[in-house]
C-alpha cells in the first residue's frame, strides 16, 4: 500500500515509516517540522519509496493532493506535549481540531481508509483503572488549558466516528498511552527522555507533584507495529482501541530506575505542578489502558519492558550527544 502520515517526521510518525517501509509499503510524509527534527527521516532520504512533503495539514489544497494519491492515511500530526498546550493553546487547538477536519474531509472525498491517533488524555481525571475504550471522561473546567488536548482530541474521535457512520469513511481510532522510545524529545514536556537528559548530565532530576502519579511505558515499535495492523484489520473500522502497556510505575520509581540504569549522580527535586506548568494544573494521578479489545482483535501485546526502553533512549541520546 501507498500510506500517507501526517506528522511523519515526528517521533512516532517517523517510526511508522520506517516500519511501512521495512514491510514493503510505499510512504509518503507531510509534516511542518514545528515540533519535529529532519533528522529522524534523514536515513530515508534516498529511499525510493519514500516522500518527504514539508507543510501543514492546515493546507486543504496539499492534503487534497496527497490525500488522492495514497491508499490510507495515518493522521499523526499534532500538537503535542503537556508544556506546550498550556504555553500555547491556541495554535494547538487549531492544529488538533481543523487538521484533523481537513484529513477526514479528504478522506472523504477520495473514499481512504484513515487512522485518527487519540490520546489516553480523553479519559482525563478518571483514575479507575484499568481503563476502558467505553469509560467516562471526567474533565476540569475548559479553561484550564489542560485540558484543551482532551477536549480538542475528543472532537477528532467524534468526528472520525461520524464520518464513518454518516459518511461511511473508513476511520480506526487509537488511544495512545504514554508511548516512548528513541527520537522523543523532552523538549514539550515528556517525561522519560526528560529524565534520562537529566540523569547523563548529573542534573537533578525534575519530578513535578508528589511523584506518586503512575503512568505506564510503552515502546513506540511496539506501536507503531499495532498501527498497522489495526489498519490491515477490517473489522477495526469504526472502532477505537486502547493502546499501551499495562505495567504501572510511579513518577518516583521512574526517576529512581532511570538514576540507577544510567549510574547517575543525579538527585530528585520535588517541583510543584504550579510551578513546573501553571497556578491550578491538573495532573492526572494514574493511567493504566485495558487494553483486551486490541488484544482480542490483533493479538496485540508490548514485547518491550521498561528498562529495555529506558536503555534504547539511553543509547540514543548518547550516540547523538543530545
Ligand atoms: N513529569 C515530571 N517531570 C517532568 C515532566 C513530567 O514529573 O519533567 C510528570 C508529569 O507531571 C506527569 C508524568 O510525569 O505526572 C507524565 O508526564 P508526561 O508529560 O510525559 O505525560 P502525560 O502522561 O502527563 O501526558
Amino acid at each position: 500500500m501507498k500510506a500517507l502520515i501526517t506528522g511523519g517526521v515526528g517521533f512516532i510518525g517517523s517510526h511508522l515509516a520506517d516500519e511501512l517501509l521495512k514491510s514493503g509499503h510505499k510512504v509518503a510524509v507531510l509534516d511542518n517540522l514545528s515540533t519535529s527534527r529532519l533528522e529522524n527521516v534523514a536515513h530515508l532520504e534516498k529511499n525510493q519509496d519514500f516522500e518527504l512533503v514539508i507543510g501543514t495539514v492546515l493546507n486543504e489544497t496539499l492534503v487534497d493532493k496527497l490525500a488522492e494519491r495514497c491508499d490510507v492515511i495515518f493522521h499523526l500530526a499534532a500538537a503535542v506535549g503537556v508544556e506546550l498546550i498550556v504555553k500555547r493553546p491556541l495554535e494547538s487547538l487549531t492544529t488538533n481540531i481543523k487538521g484533523s477536519e481537513v484529513v477526514l474531509e479528504m478522506a472523504h472525498r477520495y473514499h481512504k481508509k484513515v487512522l485518527i491517533t487519540s490520546t489516553s488524555e480523553i479519559y482525563g481525571k478518571n483514575t479507575n483503572g484499568p481503563l476502558k475504550e467505553g469509560d467516562d471522561r471526567i474533565l476540569g473546567s475548559p479553561l484550564k488549558t489542560r485540558w484543551s488536548y482532551s477536549t480538542a482530541k475528543a472532537v477528532d474521535e467524534m468526528l472520525a466516528y461520524v464520518y464513518w457512520k454518516e459518511k461511511g469513511v473508513p476511520s480506526v481510532i487509537v488511544r495512545l498511552f504514554n508511548t516512548v522510545g528513541p527520537r522523543q524529545t523532552g523538549y514539550y514536556g515528556m517525561v522519560v527522555p526528560r529524565f534520562i537528559g537529566q540523569a547523563l548530565k548529573n542534573e537533578p532530576i525534575t519530578v513535578y507533584g508528589t511523584g506518586k502519579q503512575s503512568r505506564c511505558f510503552t515502546h513506540v515499535k511496539d506501536v507503531v507495529k499495532a498501527l498497522i495492523k489495526l489498519v490491515e484489520e477490517p473489522k477495526a473500522v469504526g472502532e477505537v482501541f486502547n493502546i499501551g502497556n499495562q505495567d504501572e510505575i510511579t513518577i518516583d520509581d521512574l526517576a529512581k530506575k532511570i538514576i540507577k540504569i544510567t549510574k547517575s549522580r543525579s538527585a530528585i527535586k520535588h517541583i510543584p505542578y504550579e510551578q513546573a506548568y501553571e497556578e491550578g494544573f491538573e495532573d492526572m494521578q494514574r493511567r493504566v489502558p485495558d487494553t483486551s479489545k486490541i488484544n482480542k482483535l490483533i493479538g496485540f501485546k508490548p514485547h518491550h519492558s521498561l528498562e529495555g526502553i529506558i536503555e534504547d533512549i539511553v543509547g540514543y541520546i548518547s550516540n547523538k550527544n543530545l
